[in-house]
């Protein structure tokens, strides 16, 4: 079948500043400064400067940046960390990666992100940290969840892969977590041309010690301190970065039009549910999700498929279900509101360049097939 509106148009981007990202690609290669180098320096000012934080670590992508961020705190076989089923899969990987043990706790019906009424009860002796993620561009109430934090001395490591760009209570995401943790994939709203991921915090110590990890375990080159591993940014995504973020905050406001429309024009639709979001935050909808009630969701996308409308399930399976987390004994009917919703999501396409006509070509889709 022929998509005729995507999920998301990289294209219809890069068309929009191509001379900008040309010459970005360009300069780097001039100044063959292909892995770490002044590109990737600049870009992280650029970043601790954007989210109001001292400092930045540009990484490999955002995977690396939740897992060194855990390693640098320590977390380890033994540990415990608290983290939302309903999310990308690497947000508990990093976790397990490190031996220690993914403690999920569902979420809330109508933002999707962890609910902070329900962590206080899987604290143990054990707990090192939480991660709250900000799913779909939308923060995770993040007061509750550092108070809880400050209260039981756990860590928040914030998974705002989705989220670049947000504000929670009119500060930025990236300076309110001990660590906050961003992903550059391309298809994200400040995506790179590859893979690339970087972390924001307040601490000197944290910072530097991710910074020696990302590097081998060593800031001066041939005296490795600590073993670690290696999760350069590449020059050239942090200049094409470099360009692309004078654009985000223009970008992210297309993306809250957007998703106006779309809930203006689907409201009242039955079966389909319009989710709502919390108020004082600023939402930057990396995905603009929606429910359909009343088992019609897998039909609905086969519809909307048929007729060229490309849609997506973010995510038809809770992590505490996937065949990968089994060994830590979660049973069906254990986080009953994520699995719910991963029977009843749907994401609709969302990308700055999207135009009203197809957001009315979309909905009257939807509206023909309900
Ligand atoms: C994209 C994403 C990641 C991983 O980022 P990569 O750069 O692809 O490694 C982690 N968590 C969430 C919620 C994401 O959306």
């Amino acid at each position: 079948m022929k998509v005729t509106i995507p999920i998301v148009d990289l294209y219809a981007q890069y068309k929009s500043i191509k001379k900008e990202i040309d010459n970005a690609i360009k300069d780097v290669i001039c100044d063959s400064a292909f892995v770490g180098g002044p590109y990737v320096e600049k870009l992280e000012d650029r970043i601790a400067g954007y989210c109001n934080s001292k400092y930045a670590v540009a990484l490999n992508s955002g995977t690396d940046a939740l897992y060194l961020s855990l390693w640098a705190l320590g977390i380890k076989q033994g540990d415990e960390v608290i983290t939302t089923p309903f999310t990308f899969v690497a947000t508990a990987e990093v976790i397990a990666l490190l031996g220690a043990k993914p403690v999920f706790v569902d979420i809330q019906y109508d933002t999707f992100n962890i609910d902070p009424n329900l962590i206080e009860e899987k604290i143990t002796k054990k707990t090192k940290a939480i991660i709250p993620v900000d799913l779909f561009g939308q923060p995770a109430q993040l007061d509750i969840i550092s108070r809880i934090a400050k209260k039981h001395n756990l860590y928040v490591v914030e998974d705002a892969c989705q989220a670049i760009g947000a504000d929670f209570m009119n500060k930025r995401i990236g300076s309110i977590s001990d660590i906050t943790c961003f992903s550059f994939f391309p298809s994200k709203n400040l995506g790179a041309y590859g893979d690339g991921g970087i972390v924001t915090t307040n601490s000197k110590k944290i910072s530097q010690t991710i910074r020696m990890l990302k590097n081998h375990g060593s800031i001066v080159k041939y005296k490795n301190e600590v073993i670690g591993i290696s999760s350069r940014l590449d020059g050239i995504q942090a200049n094409i970065l470099l360009s692309k973020i004078n654009h985000l905050d223009k970008w992210n406001e297309k993306r809250r039009r957007i998703a106006l429309t779309y809930s203006r024009l689907l409201k009242d639709t039955l079966p389909i549910e319009i989710s709502s979001k919390i108020s004082n935050i600023k939402h930057v909808y990396h995905q603009y999700t929606i429910r359909i009630k009343k088992g019609k969701r897998d039909i609905l996308k086969t519809d909307l498929d048929n007729a060229g409308i490309q849609t997506m399930i973010y995510y038809p399976t809770p992590l505490h279900l996937l065949k990968a987390m089994r060994y830590l004994g979660y049973k069906k009917g254990d986080f009953p509101v994520a699995e719910a919703a991963s029977k009843e999501v749907l994401s609709l396409p969302i990308y700055p360049e999207l135009r009203l006509k197809e957001i009315q070509l979309i909905t009257n889709s939807i509206k023909n097939h309900v």
